[in-house]
């Protein structure tokens, strides 16, 4: 029988909660400092205890979860934890959704490409700290929730602040930074699921992030916030409902991401990903990021999404809804088709 398998962290919760509702065993590879809290919930069945997440592609880790015909769901935590290299080689266990995508996400040139070839309007970018024109972000790569991100608005201010986060440690010495027109408007995470087995984009949700200290800094008054250096730190999330005059635009580009995937990555996309980006002035929709696998702002909807509401007639969560999918695919055979 079929066990859905997670790692601890990220949207663990309602992927388990939402399997163990479809009906199957579910399994949590966490960390021993965390095995304690996973315990108090009743809908865990098994338990692959681990020093730290990237001893999962270990022998013991891969024969752990093979014995019990596991799938891993891939979140946030596996990409920054494990790596998305170590993923694609080394993680002998299937996973739900198109493995060789991770990478894409992780990877800022293969990122480009595919916003490019989805036809997402993006911000400028900048080869060199010598060319930046205008208000910029800078980035570091990987998963990390917008740790050690900064803003700069020439190359002088780049360099202080980037000198200033290296002191802290928040910055290695020869960390890849990239360098991003920071766009002014509001920030909205659009959260896709795309269904092989239906042929079909089903929009979920919508949801704001709330990053400290960016979403701080407004509340002290002016003369206070000088010399601040704002931090992109997610430590949660806020619903949002959208205009609905812009729900169409949402799902052309939900599909045309998912055309773009098809062409460039295949077998496609599979299952939930997110397009992040921000509402200009002129309410035109800038992507800076998208998440090629679920992002933690779907566990604001765990009973339920004010989209999904549309389409299904009981309460679906994300997690619920590739666990939907994976018993779909038992069923009709066709298993095959979403893990790679
Ligand atoms: P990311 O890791 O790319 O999702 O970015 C983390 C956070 O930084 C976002 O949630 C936004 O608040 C902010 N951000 C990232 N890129 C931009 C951009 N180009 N313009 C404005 N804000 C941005």
């Amino acid at each position: 029988m079929t066990t859905i398998a997670t790692l601890g962290s990220h949207c663990a919760l309602q992927v388990l909660k939402g399997a163990k509702d479809e009906g199957f065993r579910t399994l949590v590879v966490t960390e021993r400092k965390r095995e304690r809290f996973y315990r108090r919930f009743k809908f865990i069945d098994d338990f692959l205890v681990l020093n730290r997440f990237a001893d999962i592609t270990k022998p013991n880790s891969i024969s752990f979860l093979k014995k019990r015909d596991a799938v891993i769901i891939p979140h946030g935590t596996l990409i920054s934890e494990v790596g998305s290299e170590e993923v694609e080689n080394e993680l002998h266990v299937p996973i739900f959704g198109n493995r060789n995508i991770l990478r894409w996400e992780a990877d800022r040139e293969l990122k480009e490409k595919l916003t490019r070839e989805a036809r997402l309007r993006s911000p400028k970018t900048f080869s060199s700290p010598d060319k930046i024109d205008r208000l910029v972000i800078a980035k570091l790569p990987g998963a990390r929730g917008g740790l050690g991100y900064f803003l700069a608005s020439d190359a002088e201010s780049y360099r202080k602040n980037l000198k200033e986060l290296q002191r802290k440690g928040v910055i290695g010495k020869n960390t890849p930074v990239f360098i991003q027109e920071y766009v002014v408007g509001v920030p909205v995470y659009f959260q896709y699921f795309s269904s092989i087995l239906k042929n079909e984009l089903e929009f979920f949700g919508i949801d704001r992030r709330y990053e400290t200290t960016v979403d701080a800094i407004g509340r002290i008054p002016a003369e206070h916030q000088k010399g601040l250096l704002p931090s992109y730190i997610v430590v949660g999330n806020s619903p949002l409902v959208l205009r609905e005059s812009l729900l169409e635009e949402a799902y052309q580009m939900g599909e045309r991401f998912v055309d773009a995937v098809k062409k460039l990555v295949p077998p496609g996309m599979i299952g939930p990903f997110c397009i992040e980006g921000v509402y200009n002035e002129d309410a035109e929709f800038v992507t800076f990021e998208f998440s090629a696998r679920i992002v933690a702002g779907t566990n604001l909807y765990i009973s339920g999404s004010p989209y999904f509401s549309l389409i299904y007639d009981e309460p679906m969560s994300m997690g619920r809804r590739i666990a939907l999918e994976i018993k779909n695919g038992i069923e009709s055979k066709s298993l095959g088709k979403l893990l790679t």
